[in-house]
């Protein structure tokens, strides 16, 4: 196989249409960007080239079992008839269950069979992906505010959009397509770029205006815009009395302009900018930093609230929430925490009777509630009411909030890990079962704006490496026949199963087929024949429909109720994660194996206030969960009071908070409280008082 080769990029939710092309040797002579893909137009970025042709991750080629404490080889009956005994056994208890934790960054359907086993083969309440630890929040907001999961908007919008305000997101690193995009779109149409965001991060260098409230305040400066917006009489009259509901109690909930923009840290006239900024056509874009919290959910729907109150919807403007993961929006229509296939919900009877009918299996058999999500169910772990685990293509021993008590559960565990590469989860394993990644799988993916591509195998796995789907299958069918065809299983035949059970769902895949992908090569939900595909949601030819019980869009009145974990006087610097450039998420596809210490950054200011914490260019964060060794960046793109460490090192989330948004169960990553010791003295007792003096300016 030689010839250059349609596919889609699979390390961030962009979704850039590739060329791969196959070398003798069995790898990816050379990727790049694919002109002629209807999504990206031949526009891809270096991490998704480096990353696809070479990624530097420590590959899994054979079975591994644990004996005598050792992960060594065994073969896949081996394995696979440990694995089963064990599931068989855990499903055979009194309320036996199988906690399954799956990934946005499977195929379409491998993420559908994995749903399709854990919710009615194994009849498990605890199933989830990791998409509740990124995208939960954004998800349960486009719930509440429209009825429906996913944007309205689509990449279409961008060039037509004056205002770009981006809250809680860096673009310009995580998504560099998207963000070349936005800055095209206002040097051509003389547009202005907005930034939240507590660090100035590259997005925010290049802000015409950056703002940067008090870490974890997004809530109270949202509702502070909303009040100014309201105040000057900015609002949308029309589409407000048209088109939505809840208006009133939104106004009667905000708080007083003044009393929220100080909880914010902001000014008077920094509120006042960005309700200026709103009066042009909009596109607000937001992403972790909005989502990462015990409010997110709140956070997120208020940001909705700002585009529903200003008119900021449809062409050109819209909320539009920066999906992280690759095919993070394709897991969540294939089966999520809580919806089934074709986010048909999932207490409603007629849902669950498609469902039980499609997999054949009894109706009695589904889970009553889709459980407590990726948190709870490590939780439910380290109580032993489960005993058994299954990651497939996740890592949650470094991307989970207290992280290291998260290895400790895993660690006590049966655990099961599914992967590609070597990383922190898979070695708390007690089985690995080696997978095929990216450029060796076939299937589809689904990006951040619903357009559904297909992802191509141009070369076979190493040693003896498997398709997630057929692992999965042959778990599945060792646990109960007929669930799946015998492996290996037919990627399209998968997918025709998964469009067919969405088929008159609000993500309707029922007119996406390969035969079609092969064609057109992307193709937007919802789709429900042939020949159409989604647009701008919601809006057509003037008219709203939103897909809420009343048909319209439904404001929120939810209030900033203060941080989990403030700062006092043990604990008086703020700790924030955030990405580097280049580097894939917990790392372990573009971590150099010798990197263990993070690098943490901190302004010169705090440096300067607790110098008797640092030791040789290094210092010791401690939080109330565990502390870690970090070597220090003197960087004033950080403010004053704040340490900012990346996410891409298993350090980081030793040390992040375990609290959820209890409507969205994502976890508050991006705020919690630390100080700094030195490393000469780890045994630092707090009766001494801080080693870093408050300072919460
Ligand atoms: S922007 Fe994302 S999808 Fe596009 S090439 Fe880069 S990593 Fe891949």
């Amino acid at each position: 196989m030689s010839d250059w080769q349609p596919t889609t990029c699979m390390r961030c939710a962009v979704g850039c249409g590739h060329l791969q092309k196959p070398a003798a040797d069995g790898k990816l002579a050379a990727v790049k960007g694919h002109a002629g893909h209807p999504t990206t137009d031949g526009s891809k970025c270096k991490r998704g080239i480096d990353e696809t042709v070479d990624p530097k991750g420590e590959r899994i080629t054979e079975p591994l079992i644990r004996r005598g404490g050792e992960l060594q080889p065994a073969t896949w009956d081996t394995a696979l008839g440990l694995v089963t005994s064990r599931f068989i056994e855990a499903l055979g208890n009194n309320d036996g269950d199988i906690a399954v934790l799956g990934s946005g960054q499977q195929t379409n359907e491998a993420a559908y069979a994995l749903g399709k086993l854990a919710r009615g083969g194994f009849g498990t309440p605890y199933y989830d992906s990791n998409t509740t630890l990124c995208m939960a929040s954004a998800v349960s907001a486009y719930f509440k505010a429209f009825g429906s999961d996913a944007p309205p908007p689509t990449y279409a919008d961008i060039p037509d959009a004056e205002t770009h305000l981006i809250w809680g997101a860096n673009p310009a690193t995580a998504h560099p397509v998207v963000y070349r995009w936005i800055t095209e779109s206002i040097a051509d149409g003389d547009g202005q770029l907005l930034v939240v965001d507590p660090v100035e991060t590259k997005t925010a260098a290049d802000a015409d205006t950056h703002i940067q409230p008090t870490a974890g305040t997004d809530l109270a400066l949202a509702r502070a815009v909303l009040a100014a917006v309201i105040d000057a009489g900015d609002v949308a009259t029309e589409f407000i009395e048209n088109h939505t509901t809840g208006y009133e109690e939104l106004v009667n909930s905000l708080p007083e302009l003044e009393t929220a923009a100080e909880t914010a840290g902001v000014s008077l006239a920094t509120v006042q900018r960005i309700a200026d900024a709103l009066t042009d056509r909009t596109l607000l874009y937001w992403g972790m930093g909005v989502n990462q919290s015990v409010q997110g959910t709140g956070t997120a729907r208020a940001l909705i609230d700002l585009c529903l109150a200003t008119g900021n919807m449809g062409p050109g403007s819209g909320p539009f929430s920066l999906t992280g993961q690759a095919n993070s929006m394709g897991n969540r229509v294939c089966s999520s925490k809580n919806t089934w296939p074709g986010h048909r919900p999932f207490t409603e009877t007629t849902a669950r009777k498609a469902v039980s009918a499609a997999w054949d299996v009894p109706l009695s058999r589904l889970p009553e509630t889709p459980g407590p999500g990726f948190v709870g169910i490590v939780d439910a772990l380290a109580r032993g009411d489960i005993e058994v685990c299954w990651t497939v293509a996740t890592n949650p021993a470094a991307g989970m909030p207290d992280a290291g008590q998260v290895k400790n559960v895993l660690r006590e565990s049966f655990l099961v890990a599914q992967d590609a590469f070597y990383s922190d989860t898979v070695e708390c394993a007690d089985v690995v079962l080696p997978a095929a990644t990216w450029g060796e799988t076939e299937g589809t993916t689904t990006n951040m704006e619903r357009r559904v591509s297909r992802v191509r195998a141009g070369v076979e796995p190493p040693g003896s490496a498997r398709q997630d789907l057929d692992i999965i299958a042959a778990i599945g069918n060792r646990i109960e026949t007929g669930l799946f065809p015998e492996p290996p299983l037919e990627p399209a035949a998968v997918f025709a199963e998964l469009s067919e059970l969405t088929a008159g769902t609000k993500a309707d895949l029922a007119g996406i087929s390969y035969d079609r992908l092969d064609e057109e090569l992307a193709v937007r939900w919802p789709a429900p024949d042939g020949e159409t595909e989604g647009g701008y949601r919601y809006h057509n030819e003037g008219s709203w429909s939103f897909e809420t019980e009343s048909g319209r869009a439904q404001f929120s009145t939810a209030t900033h109720s203060g941080v989990p974990e403030p700062l006092d006087a043990d604990y008086p610097l703020v700790l924030t994660t955030g990405r580097c450039t280049g580097v894939y998420n917990t790392g372990i596809r573009s971590r150099a194996p010798d990197v263990e210490v993070a690098n943490a950054r901190v302004h010169p200011e705090t440096i300067g206030k607790c110098l008797g914490a640092f030791d040789r260019g290094q210092t010791v964060i401690e939080s109330r969960r565990d502390s870690v060794t970090v070597t220090v960046e003197a960087d004033e793109s950080i403010p004053p009071g704040m340490v900012w460490v990346p996410i891409h090192n298993p350090a980081a989330n030793k040390l992040t908070l375990p609290e959820v948004d209890p409507e969205s169960d994502e976890p508050n990553l991006k705020q919690c409280a630390v100080c700094l010791t030195a490393p000469s003295r780890p045994d630092r007792t707090t009766a001494d008082g801080p080693s870093v003096p408050v300072d919460s300016d």
